[in-house]
């Protein structure tokens, strides 16, 4: 088992790692510095995203021909933990939710056309973008087969009637897939399509409120009421939609899996400076065992999702769906991020409950790992279907 990184891949991790100390890290300490959503200032955004680009650290996970640096998934995993390290670190690469999963489903799937006016654009960061599948008051959630959102075809266009909610992103976004109900068919009765912000027959009704901080645009609720799109704005095909979903949201589930432990790492560096620093009872808090088996603890938790999101990177690179693969990553990777940070408030005391570190930040922003692109209770589910499904195959190797 060799886990070295290639040496081109370890300069650019440690090419991300650098400027994301430098750059990035300082600016989060002042709140001046951050927009309603908690998140990065757009202009600062902007800045930043600018020397980015100079820097050759821009949408890496893009090919070469499209302006990125064509990593592989396992590659990414590397430098996403990288630009995770900082809470506002992602979204200066453009490699953040959810521009980066629409970014990789349309480069795997979209048609020359659909790649050079949908894809492209975002890309190079001139629009942003959203994904409508989950729906309000019984609708499509953690089973897609409940949606509600139907799209008719009348001619060469389909008109869409439904709602939508959670849309993260929505506010801000000019580029939208949203995922409908063509016909009753259980495998194939959902297509995707593609819609401009600018188009009639939809709006955003209101920015849910939540618990943590989002991401820029919030998390929308939307109603569509009559929006027409041209057939040619299909993605793959009628009937695709469940299979354009699984496309989608399996490489969007890792990388989330990869800029959490980045941030669950991040954590445990704070929490280990303090340990480090602070004595009382004439003893270090990192002398003495209690607070050691708590780092070791998250420590080893932390490196357990890693290894799980590795495998399923390096999965999926092979181009297997590695659904349970990373249905195990996920789950772990939710909670390692969860406990780490709950851990390190605690070694921290009082400092790690204020807003003089990023921990309370990312305690607020860390609960929705285990509900967003899928409870975990739902992946287990899927890990449990599997190993009924495969028996001794479940372990075998490959
Ligand atoms: C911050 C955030 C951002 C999001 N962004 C987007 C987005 O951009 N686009 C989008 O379309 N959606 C988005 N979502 C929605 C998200 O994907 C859904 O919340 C998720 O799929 C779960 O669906 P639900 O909320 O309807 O929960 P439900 O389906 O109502 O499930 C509720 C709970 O029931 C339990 N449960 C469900 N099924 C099972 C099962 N089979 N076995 C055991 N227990 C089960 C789980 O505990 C689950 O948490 C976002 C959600 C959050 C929190």
């Amino acid at each position: 088992m060799d886990f070295t990184l290639p040496p081109k891949v370890d300069a650019l991790r440690t090419e991300i790692r650098a400027f994301v100390a430098e750059e990035i890290m300082p600016l989060e300490r002042d709140r001046a510095n951050y927009d309603g959503h908690e998140n990065i200032r757009p202009d600062l955004l902007e800045h930043l995203r600018g020397k980015a680009k100079e820097a050759g650290l821009w949408a890496i996970q893009m090919p070469e021909a499209r302006g990125g640096r064509g990593l592989s998934l396992a590659e990414m995993a590397a430098c996403y933990e990288e630009m995770g390290r900082s809470i506002f670190g992602p979204v200066v690469f453009n490699s953040a939710a959810p521009d980066d999963g629409n970014m990789m489903v349309l480069n795997k799937v979209g048609t020359d056309a659909q790649q050079r006016d949908w894809l492209q654009p975002i890309v190079e960061g001139r629009v942003r973008s959203a994904f409508a599948m989950t729906e309000p008051d019984g609708g499509a959630g953690s089973d897609p087969g409940m949606m509600r959102t139907r799209a008719e075809r009348k001619g060469d266009r389909y008109v869409i009637e439904g709602r939508k909610w959670f849309i993260t992103g929505a506010g801000v976004a000019e580029h939208f897939i949203v995922v409908a109900r063509t016909s009753d068919d259980a495998r194939k009765g959902l297509t995707a399509f593609l819609f401009y912000r600018d188009q009639p027959g939809w709006e955003i009704v209101r920015k849910v409120p939540i618990m943590g901080p989002e991401e820029h645009g919030g998390h929308c609720e939307l109603v569509f009421d009559g929006l027409e799109i041209p057939a040619e704005n299909v993605l793959i095909g009628e009937g695709e939609g469940l299979k354009l979903t699984q496309i989608r949201l399996g490489p969007a589930r890792l990388t989330h899996c990869m800029r959490w432990l980045g941030m669950a790492k991040r954590a445990l560096e704070i929490a280990g400076d303090y340990a480090r620093e602070r004595s009382g009872f004439g003893v270090k808090l990192a002398d003495r065992e209690s607070i050691q088996l708590l780092l070791g603890t998250a420590a080893m938790q932390i490196e357990i999702g890693r290894l799980l999101t590795m495998k399923a990177a390096w999965k999926l690179d092979t181009g297997d769906f590695a659904r349970k693969e990373i249905s195990m990553a996920k789950v772990q990777a939710a909670d390692a991020l969860q406990t780490t940070v709950d851990t390190a408030i605690q070694i921290c005391g009082a400092k790690g409950y204020s807003q003089d570190t990023p921990l309370e930040w990312m305690y607020r922003y860390a609960r929705q790992a285990r509900l967003v692109d899928g409870a975990s209770e739902v992946h287990r589910m899927v890990v449990s279907r599997f190993l009924m499904q495969e028996g001794l195959d479940y372990w075998s190797w490959p």
